[in-house]
């Protein structure tokens, strides 16, 4: 150990060479030694983990020193009605936010009770929108001309990087000299980020060569990734999902402790009229706060809360009750490859029965979208009730502090 640190702090031996001379496990210890003397910082809890970092140093964080931990809960059981995800689920939740997992097992026990959350994936891809630089405007042209006629060629040099990935489609944007193709895949049970990154550069060299358009960036921002975007919202990105739920005026009044024309005003004045007036892209009260703690949970890319805080949520009214719905353009999620392999999120995604690839591949990442959105219902319905009966600050201050 000493040895390793004293060539650390002459700089004859580089922080992130550490795992080229020592196992992983050493090789985190001596860096976070190394940190702890520079720093005068004592990391004895950081070091204290439970995973096996073979494969984490290798495959998810460079510079490895330890661990963060964030508190798990359960919300449930939530009985969801979906194409993949049928039956009762306990939603794995990692937060800091007090109060968080008893909103959401509210409105789990709602939707429970109401016979279950439909949940249905309305679309399924990818993207990746890689930009290039075209002449002029005429060959700006040219090249969307190109990439229009030229679909089964472009999807043939994507597919060529990929066992699993399907090409679906190539849509281009012109700005100016500006060429943007949006290549857009089914990645089945991967998010897929990695894959079509790959599957793009091919498809990118194949469009600059026979067009004569440079490739300037293969990401273009068009993707449009970990940003929230307009074109994400409209065109969907990842698993596109929505969940809905009939509940009769016995039920609100029960749980929840107000009536449905409440409810809907709240949902009305709120999600929809306030967002709009902010500016917001999320038409929501918490998506992100469910899509976040799932996230963590269950090893998906805690950036992408950006994306799958978009969401839409709508009430209907109708004799004797309320059909509440969430719509989620913009969920990307996996369940192989990224943080998905960890050994805590690989339990929690366990938990859920979506670890690994399914059967058909896409089935589990299919399944695994369906909860999060059932998820996502369940802690829109709580705090559309709690702000209805007025219990919002009570339950923080009760609860959160
Ligand atoms: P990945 O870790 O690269 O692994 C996915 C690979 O697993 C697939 O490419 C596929 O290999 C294989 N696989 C095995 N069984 C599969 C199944 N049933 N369904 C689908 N694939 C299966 O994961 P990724 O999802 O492509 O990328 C996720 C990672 O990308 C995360 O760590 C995320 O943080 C990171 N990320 C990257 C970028 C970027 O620009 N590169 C951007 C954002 C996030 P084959 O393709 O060979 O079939």
């Amino acid at each position: 150990m000493d040895e390793y640190i004293k060539r650390l702090s002459e700089g004859s031996l580089k922080l992130y060479a550490l795992e080229k001379e020592l196992p992983p496990a050493e090789a985190v210890k001596v860096r976070r030694r190394f940190i702890e003397r520079v720093s005068g910082v004592s990391l004895d809890r950081v070091g204290a983990f439970s995973i096996d970092i073979d494969r984490v140093a290798r495959k998810n964080c460079e510079n490895m020193i330890g661990t963060v931990q964030v508190p798990l809960g359960v919300a449930g059981p939530l009985r969801v009605n979906g194409e993949y995800a049928f039956g009762e689920f306990f939603l794995p939740l990692a937060t800091t936010e007090g109060a968080l997992v008893a909103s959401v097992n509210r409105g789990c026990s709602a939707i429970t009770r109401a016979g279950g959350a439909e949940a249905r994936i309305l679309r399924d891809g990818m993207t990746r929108a890689p930009v290039f630089a075209a002449r002029s405007v005429p060959h700006a042209r040219e090249v969307a001309d190109w990439v229009a006629t030229h679909r089964d060629e472009i999807g043939r040099a994507a597919e060529s990087t990929t066992s699993h990935g399907k090409f679906i489609d190539a849509v281009t944007t012109v700005v100016g000299t500006s060429v943007f193709v949006r290549l857009e895949f089914d990645t089945k049970d991967a998010m897929g980020m990695n894959m079509v990154t790959i599957g793009s550069e091919k498809a990118a060299e194949l469009i600059s060569s026979a067009t004569g358009a440079p490739l300037v960036a293969l990401s273009g921002n068009l993707c449009t990734d970990k940003k929230p975007a307009a074109v994400n919202l409209v065109r969907g990105r990842g698993r596109s999902v929505c969940a809905g739920v009939w509940l009769d005026d016995a039920l609100i009044s029960s749980v929840f402790k107000t009536d449905a024309r409440t409810m809907a005003e709240v949902n009305r004045r709120k999600n929809l009229v306030g967002s709009a007036a902010a500016g917001s892209l999320g038409f929501n009260a918490q998506a992100a706060n469910v899509v976040a703690a799932m996230f963590i949970a269950c090893g998906q890319d805690p950036a992408h809360v950006t994306e799958g805080s978009m969401a839409i949520t709508t009430v209907d009214e109708g004799a004797g009750g309320l059909y509440v719905a969430v719509t989620l353009p913009d969920l990307p999620v996996g369940t192989v490859g990224g943080g998905t392999g960890v050994g805590t999120q690989a339990e929690c995604l366990s938990l859920l029965g979506v670890a690994g690839g399914g059967d058909p591949p896409g089935a589990h990442a299919r399944k695994l979208a369906e909860i999060v959105a059932a998820g996502v219902l369940a802690g829109e319905l709580s705090l559309l009730g709690a702000l209805a009966a007025q219990h919002l600050a009570r339950a923080h201050k009760s609860l959160g502090r």
